[in-house]
């Protein structure tokens, strides 16, 4: 069994640099071994065709079942535009007992609000919501302070003004409930 590491799941779309990247930023915010798996592929029947959006508990429910009995964490990077059971678009979810979560990389890009293409900006959004998810395998709940990585993003400009890292509150609680250890 592999134990106390996160694992990176990258959409076929990445490149590997790229994931590669993303892992390391994640592991400074973190501070864990974060390390690239093995390529995610959404399947086509969690697509909704007249939403143009894939379902979100679907996607989960798959990534939490790639994750089988690792102890470590697995998020995976979805290159679409996901939805929720009841919320109409999602940056991410995450499984609070399962160890599992993904990230929707399509809202994080400015071409989907028609702005000019800004990599630094999407890598940085990217990582903010990799954070946030494992937030949550960790066992945390949203935050109100909007500089907290944990802060819930409603909006894109939630994600942008929010830091790529922990407040005090939320890292201490992090460590307390119990860090990579296992999960129960
Ligand atoms: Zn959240
Ligand atoms: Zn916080």
């Amino acid at each position: 069994m592999i134990s106390g590491k996160v694992f990176l799941l990258p959409a076929p779309t990445l490149a590997a640099d790229w994931t590669e990247k993303m892992s390391r930023r994640v592991a400074e915010v973190e501070n864990c071994s974060v390390r690239v798996g093995r390529t995610f592929t959404v399947r086509s029947e969690y697509y909704n065709s007249s939403r143009l959006q894939y379902r979100g508990e679907d996607i989960l429910y798959e990534v939490c079942t790639q994750r089988g009995e690792r102890s470590g964490r697995v998020v995976a990077l979805v290159d679409h535009d996901c939805y929720g059971a009841s919320l109409t678009f999602v940056f991410g979810q995450a499984s609070l007992r399962g160890g599992c979560a993904f990230v929707a990389l399509a809202r994080l890009r400015n071409s989907f609000w028609g702005k000019p293409p800004d990599d630094s900006l999407f890598a940085l959004r990217v990582v903010k919501e990799i954070v946030h998810e494992l937030g949550h395998t960790w066992g945390l709940p949203h935050c109100a302070d909007p500089k907290c990585v944990m802060h819930f993003s409603n909006t894109i400009a939630d994600t942008d003004r929010k830091g790529p890292a922990y407040c005090a509150i939320c890292h201490s609680k992090r460590n307390s409930c119990g860090g990579l250890k296992p999960i129960p």
